[in-house]
């Protein structure tokens, strides 16, 4: 199963942009690290959940894209995510975009018929035994009843994820879309071996995929660090790596799929593993971050001051107000501690300075509230219905904004995870 047409390079990173205001911001970071010697290929990605909070169209996010590949004279690839699709809500992706997210994470555990999954057993006869995987040291001891388990967990997501694959293709032709099988909105990470079969299971499928997003251990709360043991998750990753490159060989998968990591953003204290990973393999890694962009748009607006902070003030009362309404849909990817967070009144008395170090995720830095940061990550809501107001501001102060926006995506996650830097130039 060769990659026909179009093909995802070796490092790309997913963004996202909320109010489809930043994409030449965003891709300028990309430009930078063109300037260092790395391609790295512009992926911007926006959920169908995200469209309907703010009402937007997957039309928009093309259109955005589009205009700051020519702007920038970008002449590289760069692709527009259908992220976390589902055979539901896929039509309205199916013509502004070239990448697609195919999330059956719901699927995961619905039983398979038992003649399927005996059948699966029957096939892959190959996968039992000590398997050595090239590059890690341990074997994986894989039992048949380890193989009937994962298929009979797994199967039913996959054949979803083909049925899915195959309404697209059957829209835009093979070879024209990137696609992509992911599984890590669910509640349990999956294993090495459990990937292998998967993969196993999707090849079986005949779907041609470039990425796969499994969930790693660990948390990855949106737009705050990793909680979890960096060392385990550095282990995990060269298991799964060493998983994919063997299921390419032995399956036909296209010889570039690599992982998917849906970070949420900011995983800072495992980007330097995800890079020792990348170069130990000499593997790619797909590193989609999370729409906290829209954070960097508040910073920006806060640190202009004036208006600008009166409204990034506003919208943190609003958010406050409304928390539990807005925190519902990512009960799963976030932890806020009600407790850590600033009243209204209090936030009205900050400067601009207090504002952006309270937001703005500088490890270590002491007056960053990551509580307060992951309220307003969700809360693009307030912002989205305060319509002309936000996006007039937005406009007025387009230089500090961009400048918030690109050195966010390029110093603290380009950087480190493609380049090896802490994004000043120092080795991590
Ligand atoms: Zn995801």
């Amino acid at each position: 199963m060769a990659s026909e047409g179009l093909r995802l390079g070796k490092y790309s990173v997913g963004t996202g942009d909320r109010f489809a205001h930043q994409a030449k911001a965003q891709l300028q970071a990309c430009v930078q690290a063109l300037e260092h010697g790395v391609e790295i290929i512009p992926v911007w990605n926006k959920s169908n959940r995200e469209h309907t909070i703010i009402g937007s169209d997957p039309v928009a996010t093309r259109v955005a894209a589009d205009a700051a590949v020519k702007a920038l004279h970008w002449d590289k690839p760069y692709f527009c995510d259908a992220d976390h699709i589902t055979l539901n809500t896929v039509d309205r992706f199916l013509a502004p975009c070239d990448f697609y997210t195919i999330d059956v994470a719901d699927a995961i555990g619905q039983p398979a018929p038992s003649a399927q999954f005996d059948d699966f057993v029957k096939r892959h006869s190959e996968l039992c035994g000590t398997l050595r995987l090239e590059g890690v040291q341990d074997a994986l001891e894989i039992t048949p009843e380890v193989i009937r388990q994962t298929a009979a967990k797994f199967l039913t997501a996959v054949k979803q994820a083909g049925q899915v694959y195959r309404k697209i293709e059957n829209a835009k032709g093979k070879g024209n879309f990137i696609p992509e099988v992911s599984m890590d909105e669910t509640d349990r990470a999956q294993s090495p071996v459990e990937l292998l079969i998967i993969l196993a299971a999707i090849a079986d499928e005949g779907i041609p995929i470039q990425t796969i997003a499994p969930k790693f251990s660990g948390r990855f709360n949106k737009g705050v660090d990793y909680v979890g043991d960096p060392a385990q998750f550095e282990c995990e990753m060269a298991f799964d790596v060493a998983a994919i490159a063997h299921a390419v060989k032995q399956y036909g998968l296209p010889e570039n799929l690599k992982l998917s990591i849906h970070s949420g953003s900011d995983k800072f204290s495992i980007y330097p593993a995800i890079h020792r990973t990348m170069r130990r393999f000499d593997a790619g890694v797909h590193l989609k971050t999370a729409g906290t962009t829209w954070l960097e748009e508040l910073i920006g607006l806060a640190e202009a001051d004036g208006d600008g902070l009166v409204l990034a003030k506003d919208v943190y009362a609003e958010a406050y107000a409304h928390r539990a309404e807005l925190c519902g849909p990512y009960a799963s990817v976030i932890d806020i501690d009600s407790v850590k967070l600033p009243t209204p009144d209090e936030v009205r008395g900050w400067t601009s300075e207090q504002y952006t170090s309270a937001l703005r995720h500088v490890p270590g830095a002491a007056a960053y509230n990551s509580s307060l940061r992951q309220l307003l990550h969700v809360g693009f809501k307030i912002a989205a219905h305060m319509g002309p107001r936000y996006l007039e501001l937005l406009e007025a102060n387009e230089e500090v904004v961009a400048k918030n926006v690109t050195e966010n995506l390029y110093q603290r996650h380009i950087a480190p995870v493609f380049l090896g830097r802490d994004g000043k130039g120092a080795t991590a």
